[in-house]
């Protein structure tokens, strides 16, 4: 049911009611869409790109969950891992949640037909991962179950099959453009369909954000051009807070030059890394899981040896991941996709030479903040954990936090399923498909259509890809897997340039039609406020813990730091203020996971 309204400025308004509208079709917005048309409830995605498109199809390595097919496994040694992972940052209430529902979100999967691979007596193959360990960090284990090197594409194409079959209405190359917010409450959405230029506001009962990453607002980095942050964004935009976005994680191996991804899963199965004396180093910073300890520790491994003079190349600014001591059979088998873009983007043949790979960015720890059930959480008064109705947010742009400081390798995927389902279940429960959905106001979403309007008119001399591209330099320079306080008191400095930049950006195509001079110039937009808020955290949090590493602060710091950070931008600037982290867990099954030094 739809009705059109009459024009706004220039543009055409057509109105929806869902009980449920998702932004986004990766991994977690096509579970939360499948699980809420499951349970009756009249629900709609939105998504900028085809479903298929989105980034989770890139993903490679695998998934985590203590099935325990290849060995024993708990669902507490998870939980352990992943808190330790967090540097005690994640909290233990939804990282239990997380590691006790994975292995049935996994089956789960299974059961819907994605083509994982197997071991000889049919189970879900599973391989190890950095910081994947048995019985408390005892040795490493093979957790992370896996469909070759493509486990994210398999997972996207079936999730995206089961969520037509359940009747979920798709809205495909819809640029969501912001929440509609009235009195603190999230009543709906606005977007513009791409296709024609019109505008579709939605009423909604819950609206869930499933809008992923802002990797690309860095120069180099493994996520695809389409990882915006656009949520996040609305969300600021919304006068809402993000948590923790001081906390970007560089991958130890994007292909140097491209910053294209090769999966930890190449080390999982036995590759190594090596310096330009052929030294397999990393036996010096983690005597005990060496090239499988996590992401963060190995990429900071990796830039002292070329800081220190042994990196490998003519510049002796990279590092070499060795893969030919694999059988070649085996590499054709399980990393057949990685095989390839070594081939294409490094031109390696990996049955023979190494390739060469340097930290990229690849993922972000921070987003919106929010409970296990998906909902989204605001501080307000002595309130650190105030829901905020009507809006959820999950996978990569939430913050739930189980991932904390540092994510591990294949708890993103996991992540999306087990916080997509339950965002699912929780709307479920909480709504009731056979109530209205409630009204807004007549002129609700004219503020989100001016700014569309003052960037489709925008007259000014610099084309957005020069400020990008500004903005990009400065957080790879000034916000890097090693930072100091002078560097990112220079940063907030450069990044603040680069913004104001935004009064003289220039936009030429004036249509509506696949106007994506207008889009990348929305995107820039979005990037640019999470760009400031995650240099202002990074410069605000004086300690070091995950993938935050302070020269001038080299130790973690319990006592003032064990809390997470919450930043507001309105008008190019930042309010900080903080949460505390929860130490407590969610049922009797495990007591909390004291801190300690964090070693592998
Ligand atoms: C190369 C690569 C490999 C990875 N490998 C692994 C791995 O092996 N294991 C693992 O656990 N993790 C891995 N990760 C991380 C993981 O894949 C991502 O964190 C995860 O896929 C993010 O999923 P998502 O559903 O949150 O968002 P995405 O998959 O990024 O999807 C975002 C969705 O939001 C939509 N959207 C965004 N903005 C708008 C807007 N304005 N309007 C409408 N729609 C919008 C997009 O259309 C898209 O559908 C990898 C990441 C990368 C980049």
């Amino acid at each position: 049911m739809s009705s059109t309204k009459p024009a706004y400025k220039s543009y055409e308004i057509t109105d929806h009611a869902y009980d449920v509208v998702v932004v986004g079709a990766g991994g977690a917005g096509l579970r939360a869409t499948l699980g809420a048309a499951q349970s009756g409830l009249k629900t709609a995605c939105v998504t900028k790109v085809f479903p298929t498109r989105s980034h989770t199809v890139a993903a490679q390595g695998g998934i985590s969950a203590s099935l325990g097919n290849m060995g024993e496994d708990d669902w507490r040694w998870h939980m352990y891992d992943t808190v330790k992972g967090s540097d005690w940052l994640g909290d233990q209430d939804s990282i239990e949640y997380l590691c006790k529902h994975a292995p049935a979100a996994v089956y789960e999967l299974e059961h819907w037909g994605v083509p994982f691979s197997r071991t000889e007596d049919g189970k879900i193959y599973q391989r190890a991962f950095g910081g994947m360990t048995k019985n408390y960090g005892e040795g490493p284990i093979q957790r992370t179950c896996a469909a070759a090197d493509r486990t994210g594409h398999a997972i996207l194409h079936t999730l995206y099959g089961q969520a037509v079959r359940q009747q979920a209405e798709f809205f495909i190359e819809y640029f969501a453009l912001d929440l509609i917010m009235e009195n603190g409450e999230c009543r709906g959405l606005v977007a513009m369909d791409l296709d024609t230029g019109r505008i579709h506001r939605f009423r909604a009962k819950m609206v869930i954000l499933a809008t992923g990453g802002y990797g690309r607002a860095y120069f180099s980095c493994t996520s695809a051009h389409t990882c915006t942050g656009d949520g996040n964004a609305m969300v600021l935009r919304a006068g809402l807070p993000l948590q923790d976005m001081e906390f970007v994680q560089f991958h130890p191996s994007g292909i140097y030059g491209s910053g294209c991804l090769i999966t930890e899963g190449a080390r999982g199965e036995g590759g190594y890394l090596t310096n330009s004396e052929g030294e397999r180093f990393m036996e010096r910073y983690a005597p005990s899981a060496k090239d499988l300890a996590s992401r963060d520790v190995v990429s900071r491994s990796m830039t002292i040896e070329i800081r220190e003079g042994r990196g490998v190349g003519p510049n002796k600014d990279h590092i070499h991941l060795n893969l030919n001591h694999i059988p070649a059979e085996t590499l054709a088998e399980r990393l057949p996709g990685i095989s390839e873009s070594a081939r294409i983007f490094a031109g390696v043949d990996v049955t023979k030479e190494p390739i060469p790979i340097l930290p990229t960015v690849h993922y972000n720890m921070g987003g919106i903040p929010t409970n296990y059930h998906g909902e989204v959480l605001t501080k307000r008064g002595d309130d650190n954990d105030a829901v905020v109705p009507g809006l959820m947010a999950i996978g990569e742009a939430a913050c739930v936090s189980v991932h904390g400081a540092n994510r591990l390798g294949s708890n993103s995927l996991i992540d999306l399923v087990v916080f997509g389902r339950a965002a699912g279940l929780r709307c479920a429960e909480v709504l009731n498909a056979n109530e209205p959905v409630p009204d807004f106001g007549s002129n609700a979403g004219e503020q989100s259509l001016d700014r569309l309007d003052h960037f489709r008119n925008a007259s000014g001399g610099t084309p957005t890809a020069e400020l990008r591209l500004g903005m990009q330099r400065v957080m790879q320079n000034n916000c890097a897997v090693f930072r100091t306080g002078d560097v990112l008191e220079e940063g907030k400095v450069k990044i603040r340039e680069v913004q104001k930049g935004l009064a003289d950006i220039a936009v030429s195509d004036r249509t509506l039609i696949w106007n994506t001079d207008l889009v990348e110039a929305l995107e820039f937009d979005n990037l640019i406020a999470q760009a400031m808020v995650t240099m202002d955290s990074a410069a605000n949090r004086e300690e070091s813990r995950g993938a935050h590493a302070r020269e001038d602060f080299p130790d973690r710091n319990d006592d003032e730091w064990m809390k997470h950070t919450i930043t507001w931008y309105e008008d190019g600037a930042t309010t900080i203020d903080y949460r505390p982290v929860h130490t407590w867990t969610m049922s009797n099954d495990i007591s909390y996971i004291e801190p300690k030094a964090r070693v592998y």
